[in-house]
């Protein structure tokens, strides 16, 4: 049951779908087929030639735009507004025309007009994309160029059909083609821009100077008015009007002014009223024509100019700002790692200056900061005095305890030793093996035998057991200290070797001692 009535509803939904989509295609064309037929009436109210024919045909303006915008779904609406147009025409002929032919004639034009747009549009698609950007200049030529193509079929297929039926003369057919041609294409330059823009929403923008648009109209209307009613020849003072309005408001708007100003100066014409009245109606129809084509193919190329121009600014900017971020970036890259790298540097510093084992200073940092120190001392006048000390038996300890426990060992005097010094530019060191020195600028032998004698104390408060020692029980160090008053003809090396010849009495003596030297 449930199956059954789930599968009516859409079957009925899709019915009734169907049937409004249908209605609203017919309300589509009927749309489209009465103001086609209400433009071609204006048309032929603008004619000017005998013949009713006409500077600009417009409804070829607007089915262009609509085949552009809807694809053939426009074409019944225009076939339908070509018969409704055409046909009171056809009925009021003098003299009357055969049915057959008003019917041949009627359908040979519905044609054409259909033909007309599809024409253009083809060309359009094929060499530029649909629909077309009237913000390039290559679609905007070719865009102008599709122009007189669709014309050219329809006016083929219309006028053969006229001197056909015997209704115009075939010696006419040259003259009357290119009118019908040249009338169809003014209205796809003219009016099919307006319309086109209207897709294209970044071009309708509106101009916010109101201002300035206004006084730009008023100018525009009044020299309209100078030129096309009053006959003054003024029409290039319409040059920098739409270019000033090209360049402040973009296409949209100049195609409109220019279709604005266009159909004042072919409404003026048909009036036997302004500058494009010539003698023979021809030459003033081609003057209107060409005026009417070159200030639109002027306006729309310039505007086509001038929005590729500003769009590859826009894109120089945005590939500028992602230049600059990438610098930005690469530097703040570059900040981190030179950073890094100086701090692994400043580690790296310190650890070459570093026992490995114990972590004190190494023998390298020694040598740098007693050349530093013996410099000062020198400058100031000022005593130095090294300590350098050596644990007794060591070896035996090793042999005793293991050397992982000597290592210990080791750490465990390093450690002591720091704690024994604690002015600037004092320094303990592991010189080597079982060897310290502490570094220990302006002190003087006394001072430098109170650390000594700190050393003795503080190793024997840790009482470290030493049972392969022939000096203790205990760990004991021997001492070398030697204290010297920096002159021009010593060195560093000098007070080396000085302490460590002390260093070597004391354990020539027993060990478990110190020996002091002094040269101040
Ligand atoms: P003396 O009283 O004459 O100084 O005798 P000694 O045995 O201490 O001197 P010697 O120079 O004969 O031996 C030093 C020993 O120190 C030899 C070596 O195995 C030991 N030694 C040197 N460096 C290290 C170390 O990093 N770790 C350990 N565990 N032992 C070391
Ligand atoms: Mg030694
Ligand atoms: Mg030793």
């Amino acid at each position: 049951m449930s199956y059954l009535s789930s599968s009516k509803v859409p079957h009925q939904q899709s019915n009734h779908s169907g049937i409004a989509r249908s209605i609203k295609f017919i309300a589509f064309s009927l749309a489209i087929a009465i103001a086609y037929a209400l433009m071609a009436k204006v048309s032929i109210n603008f004619a000017t030639l005998p013949g009713k024919v006409t500077a600009v045909w417009l409804p070829s303006g607007l089915t262009t735009a609509l085949v552009a915008w809807c694809g053939r779904r426009a074409l019944l609406g225009v076939a339908l507004g070509s018969m409704v147009g055409s046909l009171p025409d056809l009925l009021t002929m003098n003299p009357p025309l055969p049915f057959p032919s008003i019917i041949f004639l009627n359908l040979a034009f519905a044609v054409a007009n259909c033909l007309q747009p599809l024409a253009n549009i083809a060309v359009i698609r094929r060499l530029a994309g649909l629909p077309p950007t009237f913000t390039q200049i290559r679609s905007v030529l070719v865009f102008i160029s599709s122009t007189p193509v669709g014309p050219a079929i329809s006016a083929t297929i219309g006028i053969t059909s006229l001197c056909l039926v015997q209704v115009a003369p075939w010696e006419s057919y040259c003259f009357l083609w290119l009118t019908w041609c040249l009338s169809s294409t003014l209205a796809n330059l003219l009016f099919t821009p307006p319309l086109l823009f209207l897709q294209q929403q970044s071009q309708f923008k509106l101009p916010c100077r109101w201002g300035e648009s206004t006084l730009v109209l008023g100018l525009g209307l009044g020299l309209s008015w100078l030129a096309f009613i009053k006959g003054y020849p003024l029409e290039y003072m319409f040059l920098p009007i739409f270019i000033w309005t090209t360049l402040r408001s973009g296409g949209f708007f100049t195609s409109l002014f220019v279709s604005l100003v266009s159909a004042i100066a072919i409404f003026a014409n048909s009036q036997g009223l302004g500058i494009y009245v010539a003698n023979s109606p021809t030459i003033s129809f081609l003057l209107l024509q060409s005026f009417i084509a070159v200030c639109s193919v002027t306006t729309l190329v310039l505007a086509a100019a001038i929005q590729e121009r500003k769009s590859a600014e826009i894109l120089l900017q945005q590939t500028l700002a992602s230049l600059e971020q990438q610098v930005a970036d690469r530097t703040a890259e570059l900040t981190r790692e030179i950073s890094d790298r100086k701090l692994l540097e400043t580690q790296l510093q310190q650890q070459v200056r570093q026992d490995q084992l114990t972590g004190i200073s190494n023998r390298l940092h020694f040598k740098e900061a007693s050349e530093l120190e013996w410099r000062r001392c020198k400058r100031n006048q000022q005593p130095f005095s090294l300590i350098l000390l050596d644990i007794d038996e060591f070896k035996n300890y090793n042999d005793t305890y293991g050397h992982v426990a000597g290592d210990a060992c080791l750490i465990q005097v390093a450690n002591m030793l720091s704690t024994v010094v604690g002015r600037a530019g004092d320094l303990v060191a592991r010189y080597g093996g079982e060897e310290f020195v502490i570094l220990l600028p302006e002190t003087n032998a006394a001072g430098a035998a109170h650390i000594a004698g700190l050393v003795r104390q503080r190793l024997q408060e840790q009482q470290i057991p030493h049972c392969g020692s022939t000096v203790s029980s205990y760990v004991t160090v021997s001492m070398g200290v030697a204290t010297y008053l920096p002159s021009a003809s010593l060195q560093v090396d000098d007070v080396i070797q000085a302490a460590d010849e002390a260093l070597y009495e004391s354990k020539r003596q027993g060990r478990d001692r110190l020996t002091a030297t002094i040269n101040t």
